[in-house]
C-alpha cells in the first residue's frame, strides 16, 4: 500500500485588532482535526479571561529573554510596547507529524516566517475589516480598553493594514460565516497542492506498473 501523508503547513492569518481573526481561528480549530493552534509567549499581562497556556504563554521580561537567547522563538516582535514570540519546539513538533500550525501573528513576525528555511511551507492569510469606522465601533464595542488605547490601535490597524501586499490571500471580514468557509476552503486547496502530498510519486508509479 503506497504511503500518502502530508507535509504539514503554516497557515498564518494577520489582521488589524478588532477585524474579527480570533474568533475565525477559534471556529477553524473547533472543526478541523488537522490543524493546531500555535501558543505565543506574550511579555503582556493576561486580560481578562484568558488563559495560560491556552491563549497566550505569558512570561515576564527575563523569561522573554532567555527564550530569545536560547533561540526557542521561530520569531519574535514588539506590538504596542510587549514582546511577543512564537515557540519554536510545538511549531516543529505539529509539522513533523504531518499536521497544521494556524499562526495568529502579526505583519512583522510573518516577514521573519517569511525568510526562514520554512517559507515554503508558509500560507499567508491577511484579514480585513469591511471599513475603518466598522473597525473603529468594534474596537469601541469591545469595550474592554480605554480611549487612548482604541486610538492606538486604529493607529496601529493602519501600519498593519499597509503590509496586506505581503500575504497570499486577502479576506474581507463583512460576513464572518462566509469569511469563515474561504479560510477553510483555502486551507483545503493548500493541502491538496502537489508539494506538500508526499508519496505521490510513488503513488502514481504503482498506479501505473
Ligand atoms: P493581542 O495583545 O491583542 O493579543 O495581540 C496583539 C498583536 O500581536 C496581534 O496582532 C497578534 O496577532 C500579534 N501576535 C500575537 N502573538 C504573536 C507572536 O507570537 N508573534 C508576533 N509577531 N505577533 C504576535
Amino acid at each position: 500500500m503506497t504511503d500518502l501523508h502530508r507535509r504539514g503547513l503554516m497557515f498564518v492569518l494577520s489582521s488589524p485588532s478588532g477585524a474579527g481573526k480570533t474568533t475565525l481561528s477559534r471556529r477553524l480549530l473547533v472543526d478541523d482535526p488537522e490543524i493546531d493552534i500555535s501558543v505565543s509567549a506574550t511579555t503582556r499581562p493576561p486580560r481578562e479571561g484568558e488563559i495560560e497556556g491556552r491563549d497566550y504563554r505569558f512570561v515576564d521580561d527575563a523569561a522573554f529573554d532567555a527564550l530569545v537567547a536560547r533561540d526557542d522563538l521561530l520569531e519574535w516582535a514588539k506590538v504596542f510596547g510587549y514582546r511577543y514570540g512564537t515557540p519554536r519546539g510545538p511549531v516543529e513538533a505539529t509539522l513533523h507529524a504531518g499536521r497544521d500550525v494556524l499562526f495568529d501573528i502579526d505583519w512583522q513576525g510573518t516577514q521573519q516566517l517569511q525568510q526562514t528555511d520554512a517559507a515554503s511551507d508558509l500560507v499567508r492569510v491577511f484579514i480585513l475589516p469591511p471599513t475603518m469606522a466598522e473597525l473603529e465601533r468594534r474596537l469601541r464595542g469591545r469595550g474592554t480598553d480605554a480611549p487612548d488605547v482604541v486610538a492606538a490601535r486604529m493607529q496601529r490597524a493602519a501600519t498593519e493594514i499597509s503590509h496586506w501586499g505581503e500575504y497570499d490571500y486577502i479576506l474581507i471580514n463583512d460576513d464572518p460565516d462566509r469569511c469563515l468557509g474561504e479560510l477553510r476552503a483555502i486551507l483545503k486547496a493548500e493541502r491538496l497542492r502537489r508539494k506538500r502530498q508526499l508519496g505521490l510519486a510513488n503513488f502514481v508509479r504503482t498506479m501505473l506498473a
